[in-house]
């Protein structure tokens, strides 16, 4: 059975049972891949958060009530990678744009009836076949297929020997990454990439290492001579100079309002700004598929749409009203039926999710309908603090979780 079950009562399990370790044991263990069936030295949360089942303050909140902040920063600090991934993505739409452009050129490289580059296009298939060669590649190959996860080190290797031994482009291994998490994230995985390259901080690549693979897989593999220990970071891009997080207007009282779930966060009972509203009915969607130009693996699109089914059950038990799935053919009944007069849904951030919220603005736009995006404040107060590295990000961590009430 998966070890990642689409629901917010599942995470809510997953996290108990990783609390005892988010302390010390955690920031010694964290780094040791201990194989698809060990992977209890870390949280195996990121599905859920990243759909938001569970929230970064909820796990922030659970953490600090168990730990002291000094035993537990490196967990707290990794949680927050998420939200300086997200953070500088959304100061910068322009690196998704241009990262979505490559990948198209890359993807008509390697689709069928590309002949003119069959010798690249056979190096991708036998990558994402996982018939390289190099055992512990094709392991982690079948691990992502079947299991829809990876290890953070393990993904750090998989993305650095993609890109300097077997000399793909990162492009088209995000993509293979994304096509394939349960987690899939476009901020978490194409700048994580984008940093194994050395694009992201200039200069600075990460090159896998047969001892260091050999060191934190328990021995499990040892890839001597097989590696490209010795390669140069790819040449810089031009980044953008980071922009400004945009104020979003409120939600007006008196209408007959809706909330509208996407993947992006799954759990309505908790968005701000939700109070004194006439909310009459609960709709939402997923486009898991919207993830690639290629096909998006079942998994993803299952633990998606149950993901969905969970979010819409219990905020339908939360504000007592109808919630259900609405396909975009389903929406104009769906508006009319319910007498809708206003959406609210969650900020969704650069990505497919985002265009999929874009399109329903447009189309609620044509009906005279508002379509209204409400923020949560761990994204408020940590996004700004995102425009440059990590670094600043990590030194506000304590400040920000006190404006936010996490002592
Ligand atoms: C090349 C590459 C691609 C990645 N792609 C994704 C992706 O598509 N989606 C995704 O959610 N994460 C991605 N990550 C980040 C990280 O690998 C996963 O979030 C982490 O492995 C999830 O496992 P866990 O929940 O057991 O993590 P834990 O170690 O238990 O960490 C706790 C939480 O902190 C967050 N976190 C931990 N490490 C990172 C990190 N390096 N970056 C961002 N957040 C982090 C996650 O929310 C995670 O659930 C990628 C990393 C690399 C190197």
């Amino acid at each position: 059975m998966s070890r990642f079950l689409p629901s917010r009562a599942a995470a809510l399990t997953q996290l108990a049972a990783f609390l005892p370790k988010a302390g010390a044991h955690y920031a010694n263990e964290r780094n040791a891949d201990r194989g698809p069936m060990g992977h209890d030295n870390v949280s195996l949360l990121s599905p859920a958060v990243r759909h938001r089942l569970i929230t970064e303050a909820e796990i922030a909140a659970a953490v600090l009530d168990r730990f002291a902040f000094s035993t537990s920063e490196k967990f707290i600090q990794e949680v927050c990678w998420r939200t300086y991934w997200k953070g500088w993505l959304e100061l910068r739409p322009r690196v998704w744009a241009d990262y979505q452009s490559t990948l198209r050129e890359q993807i008509a490289r390697v689709s069928d009836g590309a002949g003119l580059d069959r010798p690249f296009r056979k190096r991708w298939q036998a990558a994402v076949d996982g018939n390289t060669g190099i055992a512990c590649f094709d392991a982690w190959v079948e691990e992502l297929r079947t299991t829809g996860y990876l290890h953070n080190h393990t993904r750090m290797w998989f993305a650095s020997i993609w890109i300097f031994t077997l000399n793909l482009p990162w492009a088209l291994g995000a993509d293979f990454f994304y096509r394939h998490l349960l987690d899939g994230d476009p901020a978490s995985n194409t700048l994580s990439w984008r940093w194994v390259a050395g694009l992201q901080t200039r200069g600075k690549h990460y090159l896998a290492r047969a001892e260091n693979i050999q060191k934190y897989t328990g021995n499990r593999y040892w890839p001597k001579g097989e590696l490209n220990e010795d390669a140069a970071p790819l040449p810089p891009d031009d980044i953008p100079a980071a922009g400004r997080i945009s104020e979003l207007p409120l939600p007006k009282s008196g209408l007959r309002t809706a909330l509208w779930l996407h993947e992006d966060d799954l759990c309505a009972e908790s968005w701000p700004d939700l109070d004194g509203l006439d909310i009459v009915a609960i709709g939402g969607d997923v486009t898991p598929d919207a993830r690639s130009w290629l096909p998006v693996s079942a998994a993803v699109i299952d633990w998606t749409d149950a993901a969905l089914t969970d979010g819409l059950q219990r905020a339908g038990a939360h504000f007592g009203r109808p919630a259900t799935r609405v396909r975009p053919s389903e929406r104009h009944r769906w508006l009319e039926d319910h007498g809708i007069q206003q959406v609210v849904t969650a900020y969704a951030t650069v990505g497919p999710v985002a265009d999929a919220v874009k399109a329903l603005e447009r189309e609620l736009t044509t009906r005279g309908i508002a379509l209204v995006r409400v923020r949560r404040d761990w994204d408020t107060a940590f996004w700004p603090h995102a425009s440059k590295g990590f670094f600043q990000l990590r030194e506000r961590i304590r400040p920000v979780l006190g404006e936010l009430g996490i002592p």
